[in-house]
Formats: C-alpha cells, sequence, structure tokens
C-alpha cells in the first residue's frame, strides 16, 4: 500500500484542488456535483467515450485527459494539476490491485478497497459491523437455493445458484476459489449512505456522522423480469447481471435498522482500517419477516446514486441533492478546512 506520509506530503504540495475520476460508472453526476459547487474537473477519458462526456454541458469535465485504456492513470499529470481522484465501480474494477499503490490523493481511504475486493476480508467486516449476513457455506453443506460466486465475478455477471452438493459438484472442480452463500428470499435493497468527519446530519459515529443519501434497487436481467421468461414456457436459469437501477423507498419503521447499520459500518471500519469517508453503500434483502440481511458493501460512490436521490437526500440536504454534490461539498469543506489529509488517502 502506497504511504499515507507521502500522500499526505503531495496534499501539501496543493494550493488549490480538482475533481477527477475515469469517466465511467458515476462521473456524469461527480462532474455535475462538482460543477455546482465550482470545483474544476479532469475527466479520464478514452477516445470511444469522449463524445458521450462532451454531450452534456452540465455534467462534462472541464477538462479531459486522454489515454488509452482505463487501467492505467496518468497520475503525474493529474498530481501537477492538483487532482483528488473520486473512486468509483470502475476504478475499482480497472485498476485491480494497483489501485494500493497510486500515488496521488483518493477520496475517501484506499483501505476500505481492500475490503471491499476481498469477499472472506468484507465478510469480516460485516460481521464486526454487527450485519445480519447469510450463511456462508461448504459445498457439502448446501441444504437449499444457494448463490455460487466466483472470485472476481463483477456486477453479478457468472453467479449460478444450486440446490445440493451433487448439483454444485456437476457446475464447479474442488479448486474453483468460488464463494457459496445462502440464497436469501426477499426484496432487495441497496443503501446509499455518505460518512462526514464534520457533518451535521444523521447519526453520530465514533468519529462523525452517517447520513441516508437514497436506496435503490439494481435491475439485474433476467432476474428481475423472469416471470416473463417463466409464462412464455422458456426455463432459463436465472442471472444477476446488473443493467441499471430503480428508486426505492423503505417503510419508515425500517430506517432505524437502516441507520444503525451504516452507523456499524463506520465504526467497525475505524478498528478495522482507520474509517470511511465519503459515500458507501450496504447491499440488503428484507425477508418476509422484515429481517435485514446484508450480502455486500461497497466502500465508495455506488452507480444507484445516479438516479436522483430519493426523498432521504432531500429530508437531510434539500431539493435535488445528489452524492456528487456531497462529495464536492465535503471536499470544499475539508480544503478551506486545512483537512483534506482527513479523507483522503
Ligand atoms: P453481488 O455481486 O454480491 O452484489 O451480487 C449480485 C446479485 O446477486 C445481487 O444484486 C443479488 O441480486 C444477488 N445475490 C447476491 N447474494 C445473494 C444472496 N446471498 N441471496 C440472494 N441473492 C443474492
Amino acid at each position: 500500500m502506497f504511504a499515507k506520509e507521502k500522500i499526505d506530503q503531495v496534499l501539501e504540495s496543493y494550493d488549490d484542488f480538482r475533481i477527477a475520476a475515469i469517466c465511467s460508472h458515476s462521473a456524469l453526476q461527480i462532474f455535475n456535483g462538482a460543477k455546482q459547487h465550482g470545483i474544476k474537473t479532469i475527466g479520464i477519458c478514452t477516445e470511444r467515450f469522449r463524445e458521450l462526456y462532451e454531450s452534456f454541458p452540465y455534467a462534462k469535465p472541464d477538462e479531459f485527459i486522454m489515454v488509452d485504456d482505463y487501467s492505467r492513470i496518468p497520475v503525474d499529470e493529474l498530481v501537477e494539476k492538483q487532482s483528488i481522484l473520486i473512486p468509483h465501480g470502475s476504478l475499482v474494477e480497472y485498476t485491480g490491485d494497483s489501485i494500493e499503490e497510486l500515488a496521488i490523493p483518493i477520496f475517501g481511504n484506499r483501505g476500505s478497497l481492500v475490503y471491499e475486493k476481498s469477499r472472506t476480508k468484507m465478510f469480516k467486516w460485516m460481521e464486526d459491523s454487527g450485519l445480519r449476513i447469510p450463511r456462508i457455506l461448504k459445498p457439502d453443506e448446501i441444504d437449499g437455493p444457494a448463490i455460487v460466486k466466483l472470485p472476481g465475478a463483477k456486477g453479478g455477471r457468472g453467479y449460478l445458484v444450486v440446490n445440493s452438493p451433487e448439483e454444485y459438484y456437476s457446475k464447479f472442480k474442488e479448486s474453483d476459489k468460488t464463494m457459496i452463500q445462502e440464497f436469501i428470499v426477499g426484496v432487495r435493497a441497496y443503501a446509499h449512505y455518505f460518512h462526514s468527519f464534520d457533518g451535521n446530519a444523521g447519526y453520530k459515529t465514533s468519529y462523525g456522522k452517517v447520513e441516508l443519501m437514497g436506496m435503490d434497487r439494481r435491475m439485474e436481467t433476467n432476474a428481475d423480469e423472469i416471470a416473463r421468461q417463466l409464462s412464455v414456457g422458456a426455463n432459463i436459469p436465472i442471472s444477476f447481471t446488473v443493467m441499471g437501477n430503480q428508486a426505492l423507498v423503505v417503510r419508515e419503521s425500517l430506517l432505524p435498522q437502516y441507520m444503525e447499520m451504516g452507523r456499524g459500518v463506520c465504526d467497525s471500519s475505524k478498528e478495522l482500517f482507520g474509517g470511511i469517508h465519503g459515500p458507501f453503500c450496504i447491499e440488503t434483502i428484507i425477508t418476509e419477516d422484515l429481517d435485514i440481511y446484508a450480502f455486500e458493501i461497497s466502500a465508495r460512490i455506488v452507480a444507484g446514486t445516479n438516479i436522483l436521490e430519493t426523498p432521504y437526500s432531500l429530508f437531510t440536504h434539500g431539493k435535488d441533492y445528489t452524492t456528487g454534490m456531497r462529495i464536492a461539498e465535503e471536499l470544499k469543506d475539508a480544503f478551506n478546512r486545512k483537512k483534506l489529509a482527513e479523507i483522503t488517502y
């Protein structure tokens, strides 16, 4: 992991800052949010996507740095331009393990991304946060529907559901590094949070406050419209490839649990890797008994926030407030108070 002290030295050399992001995932929202707070932006872009990002006047970056592919982040040029890189799903995916070594200030804590990337670490993190989680099974323990996740699978692609040890062994080899989870039956809800070192909204944590910004339900093909396939006689196995997101609100009586879960994740993060700053998401399934199971944490902005947030951000910040705006506000505030080092690594 690149040394925090070196990132702090880079930050000390900044007399202003810009927000930079890879042109993908939630970049339009991030640039739009920065613009609304008067912060200049840099889009790291490939030729293929430039026209798209040029085509939204209120969300296009002020400047492009063109690259051949997103696995190579032009760190020297970005640092020269006093940039802070905003991590999103595509940055995590394209840079892989090398994200830990990037010699540029990243908003939040890159330590949290290490926990996001490893399923074993993630389950430890969720357990330490006091979340209710699905049972993790060995192949011989499969006693009902179980979802089998392959290493590194992103966006649900390639997951399989099996119902018995025999079915598992017919599809996977002993050497496959899969994680088998009990399949939780219920409705999914992806809760978007923002942890602020100095916010005035939300629940108190051991080092700040955690706000609820919104919720969504991922739309997954073909799981989400499987009734259509079945009704026309197409008996195709369920799959979970994310294709988009829909806004969601939950019963108000469930909100205290969601707030407690958000606080739990922040407090355990402090113990495990020094804390989480900025946006994160807890991916949950609510059962018919209204038990909330968490099956994943995303330790950065999630694409579900691209929907203009649900009423929760309105109740916290007023009309039309996005996570992109919240990121810009937090960075601006920290910069003005010379506290950028507290919320970037
Ligand atoms: P993930 O890659 O963990 O975000 O999972 C992708 C999708 O698989 C989720 O959005 C859910 O639809 C589904 N899924 C993951 N874990 C479970 C689980 N334990 N029970 C039921 N569905 C799950």
